[in-house]
């Protein structure tokens, strides 16, 4: 069987700030992925280093073999803070108001892709699979087709693909699309940005496009482009749901919410997780329903991220001042209707907090997929499954037709939809939740890694 050889900007090596640091989806996906496929990991150690060494840092542990490198400031800087998370992350969200151009940056994001290439070529074998991941990585494939490799490379895109009128906001958008269709295969987390990115490619690139099974011909070259949604680790955070860690703080939300419905959100603190807009909501709801303080409590888990980044220091600062201004309003001497915990949770202290809330309130304004939705209907409790209310703009929705799906924009959609969950009879919960849980146990991660492996194993 040939190897897989897995690339990622951050790679989940026990003690390395990348670790503790990913609190992403895709730390947890890739673990369960390799350990069933004999392969290694490489990506960025997380780690700055003045000189960085040319030779990756091997380890292996628990079954998954990795290997990273270190970085310097500059790529840093350029390639990551800059041009990832500066450029490639906002507008890939839709938010061109917030995405940065700058040359430096870009030539940055490229030469940091020439280096993970030049590294990466040490590991592979010509036999190998590889896969590449995330928008950190869109020319690396090219990159590594330049140096002669002619093994299967995929590609998976975790981010939304933007609509092609705002893709072409970017310069070089052309320069960038050429590079991603040297990939055999290239993965999406659902059909929506599937359908922008093969209209960008007809429209703006003039290539072929076979819709119906995602074949995109260009000057010689045939991609594959697919729909592969990512699911979570299901038996596996069903195994973490037992722990006394997760019954603990299950029991903690509990007693501290007595009397009050718990709703929970967890989002990384991001602007796209739509967390402003979703006070309003609840604000919203406070509003037109007199008692509606005392009748819910609003639990924010939201750790910080990206902190290097300016737009991601004015999100926090908004959602500080919201949280204060509508706290300050509908509080009582006896009541607080929002917690607000600036701080990362366990998988386990997840679960217990999810199981212990009857409402999800999962509302990104863009996401790619959105695993906490996911997380949020595992955890429930069959017998009293609580409601998932979920943003209709999250990869998701589109499998989770379950929820109540809502529009993150209006607060009145968030306040009507925590209004309809309250209300919602045991009956249509469970019926609810039933066809929830049967999605997201059965297109789990395993499901996903071996679609996306098959497949490009045959494209
Ligand atoms: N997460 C976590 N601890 C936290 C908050 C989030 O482990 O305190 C995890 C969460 O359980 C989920 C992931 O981070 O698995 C977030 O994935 P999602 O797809 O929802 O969003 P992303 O952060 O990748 O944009």
């Amino acid at each position: 069987m040939s190897r897989l050889v897995v690339i990622s900007n951050r790679v989940a090596v026990p003690k390395a700030r990348g670790a503790s640091g990913a609190q992403g989806g895709l730390a947890g996906a890739l673990n369960a992925a390799l350990k069933t496929n004999d392969g290694i990991w490489f990506g960025w150690s997380g780690e700055e280093a003045e000189d960085p060494s040319a030779e990756p840092d091997v380890q292996t542990h628990d079954g998954v073999t990795t290997a990273t490198i270190d970085l310097a400031p500059q790529d840093i800087e350029e390639y990551y803070n800059g041009y990832a998370n500066s450029t490639l992350w906002p507008l890939f969200h839709y938010r061109i108001d917030l995405a940065e151009y700058s040359r430096e940056t870009g030539k940055g994001y490229e030469r940091v892709n020439e280096l993970f290439a030049e590294r990466a070529a040490g590991l592979i074998e010509p036999d190998d699979t590889v896969w590449v991941h995330d928008y950190h990585f869109i020319p690396l494939g090219e990159r590594l087709r330049a140096r002669g490799f002619e093994n299967r490379i995929g590609f998976f895109l975790h981010i939304p693909w933007p609509p092609t009128r705002l893709f072409t906001s970017l310069p070089y958008h052309e320069r960038l699309v050429r590079t991603v269709l040297h990939y055999d295969l290239i993965g999406f987390q659902c059909n929506e940005w599937l359908e922008s990115f093969l209209h960008y490619c007809r429209k703006e690139l003039g290539a072929e496009v076979d819709d119906t099974i995602g074949k995109v011909t260009f000057e010689g070259r045939t991609t594959y482009a697919r729909s592969y949604p990512i699911g979570i680790d299901y038996d596996h955070f069903q195994s973490v749901g037992d722990s006394g860690e997760a019954r603990q703080a299950q029991q903690r939300m509990m007693s501290s919410t007595r009397h009050r419905t718990a709703i929970i959100g967890v989002d990384r603190l991001d602007y796209s997780k739509g967390l402003p807009e979703r006070i309003d909501g609840l604000a919203r709801f406070f509003e037109r329903f007199p008692e509606g303080n005392r009748e819910v409590i609003y639990v924010q888990i939201a750790p910080p991220s990206r902190e290097d980044v300016e737009s991601y220091q004015q999100i926090r600062e908004t959602l500080e001042a919201k949280t204060g201004r509508i706290n300050g309003e509908y509080s009582e001497i006896d009541v607080v209707p929002i917690r607000y915990v600036n701080k990362g949770h366990s998988m386990a202290e997840l679960y217990g907090c999810y199981r212990a809330s009857k409402i999800g309130l999962v509302t990104p304004l863009r996401d790619g997929m959105n695993l906490v939705a996911k997380e949020y209907v595992a955890a429930q409790d069959p017998d009293d499954p609580g409601v998932l209310i979920l943003s209709r703009f999250a990869g998701a929705a589109q499998q989770l037709s379950d929820a109540l799906l809502i529009n993150p924009y209006s607060n009145d959609e968030i306040a009507h939809a925590i209004r309809q969950a309250l209300d919602m009879p045991l009956e249509e919960r469970k019926a609810r939740w039933e066809k929830l849980n049967a999605c997201v146990r059965d297109e789990n991660i395993g499901a996903w890694t071996d679609n996306f492996v098959r497949d490009l194993g045959a494209v």
